[in-house]
């Protein structure tokens, strides 16, 4: 697959960015309910290679990649886009949008991000820089609500909500919309924990990443 087939196609252009670690279905069903608001073919899903925010993920670039594609194979709502585990350096929520506006003229991007991480944006690297580049679509998350934002997040989003996903066509970045998606509580890291406990983690995720785990014995040790 070249670099540019996932951005093919118009209108808004929805993408999740995660660590993956793994991929489970608390990413994949909040994305396609966000895709299907929107009107949109496809949403693309970019693992990221390393990652500024936390500790080192615990899985190689190439398996989180890896699961993340077994995770939507022949799933034609959804794309990998592997630019930031390819890129050198930091992976950069700004410099992959800089990567993808300068592709994409002036096509809507709608950046999704769970609630936690949306309530922390204004942590983000270069985080003022991300509403000139893209849309913000917050998915809410279970124990994370999105009421009562810490300032500067809060004065530099007023004016930015969004309430209708239309709202969101209109221009290529600059408005912030929550989505009422549905609410699951799973996380990687409950997965990873159930993995190295020796249970089955069967139904949090898509068989074909579940598959992928145990074919290459990841998340078998604790961390
Ligand atoms: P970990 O448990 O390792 O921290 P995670 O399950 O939160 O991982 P990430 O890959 O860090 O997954 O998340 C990528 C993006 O998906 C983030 O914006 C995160 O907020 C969002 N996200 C993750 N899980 C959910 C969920 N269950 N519902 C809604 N959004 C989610």
């Amino acid at each position: 697959m070249t670099a540019s087939e996932p951005l093919r196609g118009e209108g808004p252009l929805p993408l999740l960015g995660g660590t993956f670690d793994p991929i489970h279905f608390g990413h994949l069903r909040p994305a396609e309910e966000v895709r299907a608001a929107l009107g949109a073919e496809r949403f693309l899903l970019i693992p990221c290679g390393d990652p500024p925010h936390r500790d080192s993920p615990l899985t190689s670039a190439e398996h989180r990649l890896a699961l993340t594609r077994a995770a939507v194979e022949g799933r034609e709502a959804a794309e990998v886009l592997d630019w930031e585990v390819r890129a050198e350096g930091p992976s950069y929520t700004v410099r992959t949008l800089e990567w993808l506006r300068e592709r994409l003229g002036r096509r809507p991007i709608v950046t999704m991000i769970g609630s936690d991480a949306f309530t922390q944006l204004h942590h983000w690297h270069q985080w003022q820089r991300l509403l000139e580049l893209t849309h913000i679509a917050a998915l809410r998350r279970p124990g994370a609500p999105l009421q009562s934002l810490e300032e500067p997040l809060a004065t530099a989003l007023a004016g930015r909500w969004a309430q209708r996903p239309e709202d969101l066509a209109e221009e290529p970045a600059g408005r912030v919309m929550a989505f009422d998606v549905t609410r699951l509580d799973i996380s990687a890291t409950e997965i990873r924990q159930l993995v190295a406990a020796g249970r089955s983690p069967r139904f949090l995720l898509p068989r074909t990443a579940e598959d992928y785990i145990a074919a290459h014995e990841l998340y078998r040790q604790a961390p």
